[in-house]
């Protein structure tokens, strides 16, 4: 078990001290600063801050001409002060509804089509545990609903996107999906015509997100196969300008559907090259898909490179260039500012980076173990019911 303390104003203060501004908008920096100036703040600080939301939402509902305010951008981006510009209308928890199924077909009224022809099931979705941001390595709660989306590409070598190519691209979908199938590699998969199917049944886990790390203000996920739903694009990293406005539409769609049902939180939709981990050497990325350019924007969600990476702020794991080089050449803000958070949290300690890194990794692998007996657990135990169905 690792202890570490912090002490740092807590966020009850921060309020106290923010009602006695009377202006909303120094209120709001107020708030912003305290909020994300804190270093390693464990659970408490991540706690839903409802008195800045309400500001926030005193503040933007007027401008928005209806618009619901969805939520901060990042609550965590140690930069923002401002009043956020850009607004986002967050579905409400089942504001979407299915209207037809034909069995091979599902038709909700946000205009989705989800095609059910190569739907499969893996093992059903076991409970999965939550951590402290710090401290102790045994979960603080468990839970069996999923907490977001992770977003992939399939990869692989694309056919040109042309009339003339039509049969060939038929004929790369097909294939891809029958493997993916046979794989269950991800919850959905949206071809190139933006045809939306269902590989693996939500209420099983996919094999689409490995070793990986996550978090939100509830806590810290850890291989994320259970708790989050995997969303591929047919396309490869390296080309993600060739995405096409199909697949950004139905994408679109599919996101409102998931967070409607599962009321996911916008921070909680991120990307696999965000969120894998490799623990063997720990780094992070150890896939790479949309290590740049996922459209956030596209998909009505605030820009989640911004966020901190958990994985770095939790357990020190670290990038290198090649994570660089995916990116752009330029490490996204969100790596940059976890960072400079574990610097701070460290300095905060006393420890220097290495030992800080060091602690934080071998609470990690403590973690790690417990994940991975979680998970054989879980696969003997689809075992043992589909012999006894048999
Ligand atoms: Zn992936």
């Amino acid at each position: 078990m690792l202890k570490l303390g912090f002490s740092h104003a807590s966020p009850a203060d921060v309020e106290r001290e923010a009602g006695r501004i009377a202006d909303p908008v120094e209120r709001l920096r107020y708030l912003r600063k305290h909020g994300t100036a804190t270093v390693q703040g464990v659970l408490p600080r991540r706690r839903p801050n409802w008195k800045l939301q309400a500001v926030i939402a005193a503040i933007a509902l007027p401008a928005a001409l209806g618009v619901v305010y969805w939520t901060l951008p990042s609550a965590r981006a140690p930069e923002a002060v401002k009043v956020p510009s850009i607004l986002v209308a967050r579905p409400a928890p089942n504001q979407i509804w299915q209207v037809e199924t034909s069995g091979v077909e599902e038709v909700y009224s946000n205009g989705l089509r989800i095609d059910l022809s190569f739907a499969t099931r893996l093992r059903p979705r076991a409970e999965y545990p939550v951590f402290a941001l710090a401290g102790a390595s045994q979960p603080i709660a468990t839970d069996r609903t999923p907490r977001g989306i992770v977003y992939h590409t399939t990869e692989g070598d694309m056919v040109v996107f042309e009339k003339e190519e039509h049969q060939k691209i038929e004929r790369a979908g097909h294939q891809l999906l029958r493997y993916v199938r046979q794989q269950h590699s991800y919850h959905y998969l949206i071809d190139r015509y933006g045809r939306v199917y269902r590989v693996v049944e939500e209420s099983d886990a996919a094999n689409h997100a490995g070793f990986s790390v996550w978090g939100d203000e509830r806590g810290v996920y850890v291989n994320l196969n259970d708790s989050f739903i995997g969303v591929a694009f047919e396309g490869s990293s390296s080309k993600t300008d060739d995405v096409t406005g199909a697949q950004l539409s139905a994408a679109r769609m599919l996101t409102e559907l998931l967070v409607s049902r599962y009321n996911v939180r916008p921070e909680d939709c991120v990307t696999h090259a965000q969120v894998s981990v490799s623990p063997s050497n720990m780094r992070l990325a150890n896939h790479k898909d949309w290590a740049r350019a996922f459209p956030f924007a596209a998909m009505n969600l605030p820009d989640n490179y911004r966020l901190p990476v958990w994985a770095v702020e939790a357990f020190g794991f670290s990038y290198d260039e090649d994570l660089v080089g995916a990116s752009g050449g330029k490490p996204w803000p969100g790596l940059v500012s976890a960072d400079k958070k574990l610097l701070e949290a460290a300095a905060s300690q006393g420890a220097d980076e290495i030992r800080y890194r060091g602690m934080l990794r071998h609470r990690y692998q403590e973690i790690l173990a417990d994940a991975k007996a979680r998970q054989l657990q879980a696969e003997a135990e689809a075992r043992e019911n589909r012999q006894r169905r048999n």
